[in-house]
């Protein structure tokens, strides 16, 4: 009997409201990135490439709090584990330290203050992520706020921000994936949003990898990945992320992979790439 085997797919996205004009860009970083046998590796190559361009909600690039600071959640998922970061500053890639925190710590999360400290014990030296475009939002939103208070009806005003990244990939059988955001905008500090909670923005078992982008709090409260993971194999890949997706009155989008297909899908624009060898 023939055996076919699947190719090797990467799959990226560049944000939930990203626009598809990003795509020769997104694709431009896959054609960048050389194949290694370990999943988790070639999910991440590309989260690092987002991270260090500032057009992207990642890194170098992130949007800041209300208070001025940037801080950047990012996490790593494989089928034997899972390491995120919260509220991380002051480092130029977030998704290393996730690694980090998944392969060299007993833990699986960290945040804050302990997240950075964790990251200058493994190496990452200071380094700040703002951008000119970050400093402007910063400005404008100033300018607004009356007093340095929250503004009135704060709660409702939360929207997408553009950009956040991430990426799943099956290589040789095995699954993986990588986000990194600076959140939504505008935001308080201290806020946490999906991109680094487990089965939230991000899950990966045997049966598939599955990414979110999008309004976090929203994302979170339906467990949106773990819940697209489980439906893996019910039926096909793409109309179960179409389902989930279309129940959202909020921008959201999912990249997902399993054993035989790979879906992009998104309430909004989202920009996207794929590349299999
Ligand atoms: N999901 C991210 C967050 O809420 C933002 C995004 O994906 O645009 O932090």
């Amino acid at each position: 009997m023939a055996f076919t085997r699947m190719k090797n797919q990467i799959v990226i996205h560049g944000g939930a409201n990203s626009p598809s004009t990003l795509n020769p860009k997104l694709r431009e970083i896959l054609s960048q990135i050389d194949p290694e046998k370990d999943a988790l590796t070639m999910a991440i190559k590309p989260v690092v490439k987002m991270e260090d361009d500032p057009t992207f909600n990642a890194g170098t690039g992130s949007v800041p709090r209300i208070d001025g600071t940037i801080q950047m959640d990012a996490a790593v998922m494989s089928g034997d584990g899972f390491g995120s970061v919260i509220c991380i500053e002051n480092v130029k890639n977030p998704v290393l330290v996730a690694r980090d925190v998944r392969e060299k710590s007993p833990h699986i999360i960290l945040s804050g203050d302990g997240s950075v400290e964790f990251a200058r014990k493994m190496g990452y030296g200071y380094y700040n992520p703002e951008t000119e475009k970050s400093s402007n939002m910063m400005k404008q939103l100033k300018e607004s706020l009356k007093n340095n208070t929250l503004p009135e009806g704060f709660r409702f005003m939360i929207k997408s921000s553009d950009d956040t990244v991430g990426a799943v990939a099956r290589i040789n059988g095995k699954f993986a994936a990588a986000v990194s955001t600076g959140g939504s905008f505008p935001m308080l500090r201290g806020r946490v949003g999906d991109s680094p909670l487990i089965g939230a923005g991000i899950f990966v078992g045997k049966k598939g990898a599955v990414v979110a982008t999008g309004i976090g709090e929203e994302i979170m409260k339906n467990l949106l990945s773990f819940r697209i993971y489980e439906s893996i194999g019910t039926e096909s890949l793409s109309s179960i992320v179409q389902r989930e997706v279309d129940k959202f009155k909020v921008s959201v989008g999912i990249i997902a992979i399993s054993e035989n297909e790979y879906s992009v899908y998104a309430n909004t624009d989202m920009a996207n790439a794929m590349v299999e060898y």
